[in-house]
């Protein structure tokens, strides 16, 4: 018999289970996939925004695939399309309000909406959310406008890159983080204000204070925090990404205290005391459990999207499939920087009490004679007892992305500050130093 498959969603979550579900052999001859999205693009990259307003491409060059392509494939991938509710009892969701789509197995892959603070002002003009290709055209046609003045409230990554953009624009631009430091949900403060002075001739920071209100009659003229008024003709709120759970929620669909909805590790949602069996959810809509508190929390990126992904469309053609508890490993590039973080930092071990032991170091990138060598700054976090590693941190010109797996990896296998330095590593002094800064940080860390 045909299964018929409802995926809600297509952004990188529904996307990546249809594309998955579409690799699987005779998958498409098994089952008949409906995906249904708001927007009228068909698969499109919210990741590469930052940089295409950097002018590193086009926004355009974003829209990866056309609906075209996956109805090519017999995929009934309808866009401008709003899912009003889910009736769990009868197997169907209503569209639009008026049409019923029947389902043996849905996919809720609703994902995340830019959290608005509850602000005076922010529905005036000039105030702006980056979470996707509207989005990112209007600050765009924005910045063409020759502003003066950018405010971006929130220093994590997104709002850091966008300040760039700004900037790179000779627009004179002030991030205001409410958090004493940048980057607080990935960095401690010591490495956090290495990424602030690398920033300080581009960009102005306003740190541990929040936005008390946006001023302007119809537009934005200024912002206040604390007691200051900063001049904006343009402010971007880059204040964190809730979870879209409102259809799930209204379902009867559990929601967890992360503000995500709650699933077992096949990924399959929970209704009163039972996880459904053909209703699973994934991506920034979710709550996932950290895999080394153990604690529930959202991981909204494109890469745990890829890997629930997998898990659903397995689960989905009978192959039993389980999701790990999340480690969430982030890189970003912000103004030529590379920054990474896994596993927990320092203020995460903290409020959960769990005794650390932290070493830090600098080196270089290539051994400290070769040319093109950049600093590379390593701060490693290792349960204090079992002297495992639990979080790392590190900033450099380059290589951060593949030292940032490689710690995955090695959170994962429960690798120890002794293993790290009296394992084997490569060595050439084009790409490596024979002592790295991962070794350096964990003899430190350890004190031997
Ligand atoms: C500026 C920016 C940069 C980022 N950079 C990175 C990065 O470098 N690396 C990384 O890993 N992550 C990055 N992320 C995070 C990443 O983009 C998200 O984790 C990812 O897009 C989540 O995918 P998703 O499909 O779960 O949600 P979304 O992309 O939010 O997609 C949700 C989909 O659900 C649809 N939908 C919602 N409700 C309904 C409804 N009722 N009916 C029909 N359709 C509905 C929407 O229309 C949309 O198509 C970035 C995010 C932003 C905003």
């Amino acid at each position: 018999m045909v299964k018929k498959v409802v995926i809600i969603g297509g952004g990188a979550a529904g996307v990546d289970v249809l594309e998955l579900l579409l690799r699987g052999q005779g998958a498409a001859e098994e089952m008949e996939i409906t995906l249904l999205k708001k927007e009228e693009e068909g698969f499109f990259s919210t990741c590469g925004l930052p940089f295409a307003l950097q002018g590193m491409y086009s926004i355009k060059d974003l829209s990866l695939f056309e609906p075209e392509f996956y109805r090519a494939k017999g995929i009934d991938f309808r866009t401008e399309t709003e899912v009003t509710s889910i009736n769990l009892e009868e197997g169907y969701v209503r569209v639009d309000s008026i049409e019923e789509i029947r389902y043996d197995e849905l996919v809720i892959a609703t994902g995340s909406k830019p959290f608005i603070p509850p602000l005076e002002g922010t529905n005036l003009e000039g105030v702006y959310t980056l979470s996707g290709r509207e989005d990112g055209e209007k600050v765009e046609a924005a910045m063409s406008a020759n502003p003066r003045n950018a405010l971006v409230i929130g220093g994590g990554i997104a709002g850091l890159q966008t300040a760039v953009a700004f900037s790179k624009r000779g627009i004179y631009t002030t991030v205001v983080e409410m958090f004493p430091y940048l980057l607080p949900s990935i960095l401690d403060a010591d490495m956090a204000s290495i990424v602030q002075k690398w920033l300080y001739k581009e960009i102005s920071f306003i740190l541990g204070k929040p936005v008390s209100a946006i001023k302007g009659e119809q537009r934005v003229k200024s912002v206040i925090v604390g007691e200051e008024e900063i001049p904006a003709d343009i402010v971007l709120m880059s204040a964190g990404m809730r979870p879209s759970v409102d259809i799930a929620r209204e379902a009867g669909i559990e929601v967890g205290e992360s503000g995500g909805i709650v699933t077992d590790r096949a990924l399959r949602v929970k209704k009163g005391k039972l996880y459904l069996d053909n209703v699973y959810a994934l991506g920034d809509c979710v709550e996932v459990i950290d895999a080394v508190t153990y604690r529930p929390r959202l991981s909204q990126l494109a890469s745990t999207a890829l890997i629930q992904a997998r898990v659903v469309a397995n689960n989905i053609r009978g192959i039993s499939s389980s999701y790990e508890p999340c480690l969430s490993p982030t890189v970003a590039t912000i103004s030529g920087l590379q920054i990474g973080s896994v596993g927990v930092i320092t203020e995460v071990a903290r409020r959960y009490g769990i005794k650390i032991k932290v070493g830090k170091a600098i080196k270089y990138t290539k051994a400290r004679f070769f040319p093109g060598r950049k600093l590379i700054i390593a701060k490693l976090l290792f349960e204090a007892y079992t002297e495992k590693l639990i979080g790392a941190q590190i900033i450099s010109g380059e290589t951060v992305a593949e030292r940032i797996n490689e710690l995955t990896l090695a959170i994962r296998a429960g690798i120890t500050a002794r293993d790290i330095w009296m394992r084997e590593r490569c060595f050439d002094p084009s790409l490596t130093m024979v002592e790295d800064v991962i070794v350096d940080a964990a003899l430190k860390a350890v004190g031997s």
